[in-house]
């Protein structure tokens, strides 16, 4: 099976995390989008358990939560003790309404607009990641801003000082051989500043003369669905680089080193399969003798991953339609979903393993494509799909490997609602954590 958290009962049926799916899919509907809490929790611990091993104290993984974002998301988090990455005031609002402590969250995105820079500090955030020097200029006039008002306001004695913690995000130059859409660390990119070009220098340079800024350190993200070998260890190389360079030249001491997110998953059985424990120890140990020959003491260390914590942890069910066969040409299988759940294959051409989750015990021997119901020829989950030659009208068709990236960029496209989240924990144990959208919540701001 394509994860550990995936196998078959005796009558047939595709269990995820210990529990019927056929049931699942009765009990709570199609299209139905399932989460392993338990998967994403040991992954949160793999992680954390890795970083105290290798990095010691003040290094940790935050979570990237743009792969899926709701609120239960981030008391999880909260509760794994994970920082979080967040990308806008949306992100911020649904932390905040959590109850996540936003004394643990970066802001990120190449382009915080004035509303989300004033919303995030009002909310004291504790880091932004700045992308380029307009956001370093507007973060210093937001925090001068905040500091003059509260002068002006007379209820304190003296105004409160506000120096807001910032990172730089740099682009270190490095290819990782992944989609396009999705490679982000090249010079030729809208994130980032390129070392390359003297252009992390400059802004270095500038962070580190406002009043109102204090300047924390240095961040990159090389891209996603990584699997090649020494990416991130390249990047770390040329990062350090950069932090002994600002050292030498500026007498700055950079207090953290985020190399950003990207450790790839399994979608289907020719993925490999990435141990993140034995990962980030080699990273570690490429880190350490770096900071060694370059004289410089290890920068605290940090890592987004979104993907590789609630990936596999997802799985989303649909129920069979229109079965269409065209002599000589191609199978199609239709669900009750598509695009608008999951956009992944319009995107990027993303390829899924999809399973009959009624007829586990019966010969997958009919190849075909799965496709939604939108009116779009794109509108694909997966290409070359055996399933088993009776799926017909009613069957359940589990598409694996969809807790990234799915809910998060899910649409309303055709008028279509967003299926629900359903979380599984304790081999038995389900609950609601995103409700199914009504007809009603369509039309919900029509006026
Ligand atoms: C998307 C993104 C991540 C997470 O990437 P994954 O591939 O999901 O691990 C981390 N950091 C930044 C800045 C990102 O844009």
């Amino acid at each position: 099976m394509i994860a550990d958290n995936i196998s078959i009962a005796e009558n047939g049926h595709l269990l995820f995390a210990g529990q019927d799916t056929v049931e699942l899919a009765g009990q709570y509907g199609t299209p139905l989008y399932l989460l392993d809490e338990d998967m994403i929790r040991r992954s949160c611990r793999t992680y954390k358990e890795a970083f105290q091993k290798y990095f010691g104290p003040g290094s940790r993984p935050l979570y990237a939560s743009k792969a899926n974002s709701f609120k239960r998301i981030y008391q999880i988090m909260s509760e794994e003790g994970m920082g979080i990455d967040v990308v806008s005031s949306g992100e911020i609002y649904t932390a905040l309404k959590a109850g996540y402590d936003l004394s643990n969250a970066y802001f990120h995105s190449n382009n915080k607009t004035d509303a989300d820079i004033r919303y995030a500090m009002e909310n004291e955030i504790a880091y932004f990641v700045a992308d380029n020097i307009e956001e370093v200029k507007a973060v210093e006039a937001e925090a001068a801003r905040m500091e003059s008002a509260s002068a002006a306001d007379g209820a304190s004695a003296a105004p409160v000082r506000k120096r807001q913690k910032i990172l730089l995000r740099l682009t270190p130059g490095i290819d990782p051989h992944t989609y396009d859409a999705v490679s982000t660390g090249k010079v030729d990119s809208k994130f980032g500043s390129a070392i390359e070009t003297g252009q992390a220098r400059e802004i270095t340079e500038f962070a580190l003369k406002q009043p109102h800024i204090e300047l924390v350190g240095f961040h990159c993200h090389l891209g996603s669905q990584v699997f090649e070998e020494d990416v991130f260890e390249r990047a770390a190389v040329i990062m350090l680089q950069f932090i002994a360079d600002m050292k030498r030249e500026f007498g700055y001491t950079a207090q953290q080193l985020d190399l950003g997110g990207g450790f790839g998953v399994r979608y289907v059985d020719t993925d490999p399969y990435l141990d993140i424990a034995q990962k980030i120890g080699d990273v570690a140990a490429v880190i350490k003798e770096n900071c060694k020959s370059l004289g410089i003491d290890m920068p605290e260390i940090h890592m987004e991953p979104g993907r590789s914590i609630v990936g596999a942890a997802g799985m989303t069910l649909y129920t069979a339609g229109t079965v269409k066969k065209i002599p000589g040409y191609k199978n199609y299988v239709s669900i009750d979903g598509g695009m608008p759940d999951n956009p992944r294959f319009a995107l990027y051409k993303s390829r899924y393993t999809c399973l009959l989750a009624n007829k586990m015990n019966e010969p997958a021997d009919f190849t075909c494509s799965v496709v939604g119901r939108c009116c779009e020829s794109g509108d694909i989950i997966a290409e070359g799909v055996d399933l088993p030659s009776s799926v017909g009208r009613g069957d359940i068709v589990a598409v694996c490997t969809t807790g990234a990236y799915n809910y998060s960029m899910a649409s309303n496209y055709n008028r279509i609602p967003r299926p629900p989240i359903v979380m599984l924990r304790g081999g038995s144990e389900s609950y609601v954590a995103v409700r199914r959208e009504s007809l009603e919540d369509l039309c919900r701001n029509d006026l």
